[in-house]
């Protein structure tokens, strides 16, 4: 199991090179694709050997090697938390699908943590394209059937597992929309953006009914007590302040998601 831990370990390195590419350009509706790896200052392209995770942000004391232009300290960050999870992942489950369930979901929980963080947007790649991803790990790896497993307990449990996404998916967000809604109505302010919603159903997807719902109350607590604590700390305007709820989100949807398993 350790060999195959460290191997995944090693492409969470790369999974989280690339997420850093997809949380810049996604939160800027740019192509991750084409254009290559650029510095952000100067333009110039960056060679795959001062492209290698960790190790070149080391090596060049967290600069361009052009223009010296500092580099995030996210970067390598984002690396190391990805690789930590995929390693997790395959080190609990083996070479399994659920390990490629729970690393493809602890991808898309980081990539909204610092997606929020950075720009306060989530982008529909992450979200709408991980409710797909999340259904199908339903099916491939099936997890929490809910109820389901109560009202039919003849089928097959990828179809439990598929049926209790779903309604975590509709339901779940569908009653946080409304909220939001609500909320707006009353007090003339937007409380939760629709891409908050969809996040949940990103969640409610992958993690089935119960797990999101524990999820919500775990971020909204951690998002409450932690947001309020450096509101206080920094002397920021909560009337002007927006908190990154869906980095609160995220956090709680990753302790969930590896506590459930
Ligand atoms: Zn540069």
């Amino acid at each position: 199991m350790i060999v195959e831990a460290v191997f995944a370990a090693i492409f969470g390195l790369l999974f989280g090179s690339f997420l850093n590419v997809c949380i810049y350009r996604w939160t800027r509706d740019q192509s991750v694709v084409w254009p290559g790896s650029h510095c952000g200052a100067c333009g110039h392209p960056i060679n795959w050997y001062d492209n290698i995770p960790v190790a070149s942000y080391i090596a060049l004391g967290a600069r361009c090697r052009h223009c010296r232009a500092a580099f995030s300290w996210q970067y390598p960050l984002v690396e190391l938390l990805t690789s930590a999870a995929f390693f997790a992942a395959v080190y609990l489950e083996g070479a399994t699908y659920l390990a490629a369930k729970i690393a493809v979901f602890a991808w898309l929980q980081i990539g909204l943590i610092f997606a929020d963080l950075d720009t306060r947007l989530l982008p529909d790649q992450f979200t709408k394209g991980g409710i797909a991803l999340g259904l199908l790990m339903a099916v491939l790896a099936p997890g929490q059937q809910g109820l389901f497993r109560l009202l039919f307990t003849e089928a097959q449990p990828w179809i439990m597992s598929l049926m209790d996404s779903i309604f975590a998916a509709v339901f779940v967000s569908g009653a946080l929309w409304l909220i939001g809604v609500l909320y707006s109505k009353v007090r003339h302010r937007e409380g939760l953006g629709f891409g908050d919603v969809k996040m949940v159903a990103m969640i409610g997807a992958f993690l089935g009914f119960a797990p999101t719902l524990i999820t919500i109350f775990v971020g909204s607590i951690l998002g409450t007590v932690l947001g309020l604590g450096y509101i206080y700390l920094t002397k920021k305007d909560p009337a002007t302040y927006q908190l990154p709820f869906a980095s609160f989100l995220g956090a709680a949807a990753l302790a969930v998601g590896f506590w459930q398993r």
